[in-house]
């Protein structure tokens, strides 16, 4: 999740640089605020929307077929252990199973 937010910050900033550099290429205003909204929703919003419905997806499946589905540590949101504070992939569990606890 914090990628998410960090890639979207890091192509705010380039779209905000972007337009600076074109603002003397459009001549009207308002066409220059029109494509401003324009790049943020196609560069940061919808990339962002796509990042998270993946990472959902993701969540989903670890949620369904992982060890770690039943121990106390961990958090079902975020597919994260709490304990070793870190994330559960479909591949490895992070404790290699000798800190699972029953919820
Ligand atoms: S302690 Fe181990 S089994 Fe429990 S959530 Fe963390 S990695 Fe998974």
């Amino acid at each position: 999740m914090g990628s998410i937010i960090s890639w979207g910050i890091l192509r705010f900033a380039v779209v905000l640089v972007a337009m600076w550099l074109l603002r003397d290429a459009i001549a009207e205003y308002g066409d220059w605020w029109m494509l401003f909204f324009f790049a943020i929703g196609a560069v940061v919003l919808f990339p962002a929307q796509l990042q998270y419905y993946r990472h959902r997806e993701e969540v989903t499946e670890i949620n369904k077929d992982s060890l770690c589905t039943s121990c106390k540590h961990y958090n079902a949101d975020e597919a994260l252990c709490t304990s070793l504070d870190e994330h559960v992939t479909l591949a490895v569990v992070p404790c290699e199973g000798f800190m699972w606890e029953p919820k």
